[in-house]
C-alpha cells in the first residue's frame, strides 16, 4: 500500500471534476484546446457563450476549426 498511488486515483477524480465540455453549441464532448474567441467567431462554429475571452474545444470541432482557417496567412509573413 503506497500513498502515492491514493494520490494518483485522488487526483484523477478531481481532473474528472474539473474537466472543461467543448463550448459549441450542442456538444457536450470534453474539450482538449482553448482558443481565443475572436479566432473562432472568424469560422461558422456556433458557441454556447460568447461572452468568454477563450473557447474550450474538443477533438471534432477543433479540426472543423482548423480546416476553416487554415487558409489564414501567418503573422510572420505579412
Ligand atoms: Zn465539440
Amino acid at each position: 500500500m503506497s500513498l502515492s498511488s491514493f494520490y494518483d486515483r485522488h487526483s484523477m477524480t478531481s481532473i474528472r471534476n474539473v474537466e472543461k465540455i467543448c463550448d459549441i453549441k450542442g456538444c457536450e464532448k470534453p474539450a482538449e484546446r482553448s482558443l481565443n474567441i475572436k479566432k473562432v467567431k472568424e469560422t461558422s462554429l456556433e458557441l454556447k457563450d460568447d461572452s468568454c475571452r477563450q473557447v474550450h474545444m474538443c477533438k471534432d470541432h477543433y479540426r472543423i476549426f482548423k480546416k476553416e482557417t487554415k487558409n489564414d496567412i501567418p503573422d510572420y509573413m505579412g
